[in-house]
């Protein structure tokens, strides 16, 4: 038995382990490298092994850094199955449908610019729409939590919830071969417990092997309930003002959480019952429709609201805009609105148009409630620029800029060590999906067994 690593080694994207066992090979995600143009070059690198000798794909959830590169493989020649949660599927789908038309716009800006420099503008993206249409063509079985799938003789999958966005699962493999068994779990990416739109994270009673995330493995997280109230704080502080609340989003999740806290501050008279709110964000009413979808997989809060007829996402003030001429239309207001809008770092998207009508005015606000990169937008706002380029053209920052943390997807480094002390007789965990400073951080409160950080395409024998 085998285990290597083919991504997430030492970093936090790209996640992508090969299991092989008894002649199988199974692949845990297949995820994009992200974070800037130069390490993105490496998702056209090698995988490391022959796409076309994978049997299965197991993916544990659909951001892009797990999912991203299936296009690639099933471009590279993988014709196996692919095995996710329903919820999984159908965010993957629309996650991946998005980079697609990302990579297309890329691939024709540069063109452009080699073309001006006087080459021939031949640069190709990563993967196309229909690239994409081949990937949903081999997804296969639908995993639900607590219901094993059996692969192989002695090979079988357990899913259990994350906890992290909707349909996230830690997977359990149990793997014979030559009469030795070995049970793997590989964590996803973790959740944080207590949350009101997800379940808590699960895991079963033991495995031997443990792939473990390591994201947050150095810091602790403002607490849930603390972020909340300097949310709805910074909402009410900014209507006095008379002026708007621009929220860059993240379409999946993030979007939908910021969503649940705004009904509940309306339901508990800690924001007016008219709320004006916009989630003007295509991929993100997408999101949300999938949501709807699949209720039944969210957290007990959802499924308390639902019994008593609740929609979880909705109020009376709130607006979806698809049209970029309902978008363009928010323009016209000056005061009192939320203004939901994406990309999440302020990279792109319709959340720029929104910054150059608000950014200037010292009524409004602009809360960031995830997590922005070095060198994009998001980041030289938070980090005090006072003056940003915008569209070409130069904006003053006299907003009031908030930054929320609370708001994180992952589990902190209290949360990880919990959730590694739940998973009994683990001889050896492994950890991914951490920069070295996170891990090395973590890594020191796990008493059991041996840890190891490995390295890209490094290899196990199990
Ligand atoms: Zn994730």
């Amino acid at each position: 038995m085998k285990l290597s690593f083919h991504g997430a080694a030492r970093s936090v994207t790209g996640s992508c382990h090969l299991l092989e066992c008894a002649g199988r090979r199974i692949l845990v995600d297949c995820g994009m490298i992200q974070g800037g143009r130069d390490l993105e070059e490496e998702n056209v690198a090698d995988f490391g092994f022959d796409p076309g000798s994978i049997d299965w794909v197991v993916l544990t959830h659909a951001h892009l850094d797990h999912c991203g590169r299936l296009p690639l493989l099933v471009k590279r020649g993988f014709r196996g199955e692919i095995i996710a949660t329903a919820a999984t599927r159908d965010l993957a789908r629309l996650v991946l449908l998005d980079a697609a038309h990302v990579q297309e716009e890329d691939a024709r800006r540069q063109q452009r610019h080699e073309r001006r420099r006087g080459h021939n503008g031949c640069t190709e993206p990563l993967f196309d729409m229909f690239d994409v249409f081949d990937v949903i063509d081999r997804f296969g079985r639908s995993a639900a939590y607590g219901s094993p799938i059996a692969l192989a003789p002695g090979l079988h999958l357990h899913f259990f919830d994350a906890g992290h966005i909707l349909g996230s699962a830690s997977v359990l493999i149990e793997a014979r071969e030559a009469g030795r068994r070995r049970r793997l779990l590989f964590s996803g990416d973790i959740g944080n417990s207590g949350r009101p739109l997800l379940g808590s994270p699960e895991v079963p009673d033991s495995a031997d092997v443990v792939v473990m995330e390591s994201t947050y493995g150095d810091r602790c997280h403002r607490p849930f309930a603390a972020s909340v109230e300097e949310f709805l704080g910074a909402i009410t502080e900014t209507f006095a003002r008379g002026g708007n609340v621009i929220i860059p989003t993240f379409a999946l999740e993030r979007a939908q959480e910021i969503l649940f806290v705004l009904r509940e501050g309306i339901e508990q008279s800690r924001l007016p019952p008219s709320l004006n709110v916009f989630l003007d964000s295509p991929l993100a009413i997408a999101a949300t429709e999938i949501f709807r979808r699949h209720l039944a997989s969210c957290g007990p809060v959802v499924g308390e609201l639902l019994t008593h007829g609740q929609d979880p996402f909705g109020f009376a003030g709130l607006r979806f805009t698809r049209e970029a001429a309902d978008s363009i239309a928010i323009n016209r207001v000056s005061g009192g609105a939320v203004i939901m809008a994406g990309s999440g770092m302020c990279t792109g998207g319709r959340v720029r148009h929104h910054l150059r009508h608000n950014l200037w005015r010292k009524e409004a606000s602009v809360v960031f409630v995830g997590f922005a990169a070095q060198g994009t937008l998001a980041r030289q706002i938070i980090d005090g620029a006072r003056e940003v380029e915008l569209l070409g053209e130069p904006i003053s920052v006299s907003a009031r800029i908030y930054t929320i943390n609370g708001f994180s997807a992952h589990a902190d480094q209290r949360e990880l060590i919990a959730w590694h002390q739940r998973v009994e007789g683990a001889r050896t965990t492994f950890l991914v999906h951490g920069e070295e400073t996170a891990m090395c951080a973590l890594a020191p409160h796990f008493t059991r067994g041996q840890v190891e950080m490995p390295r890209l395409h490094e290899s196990f024998a199990l």
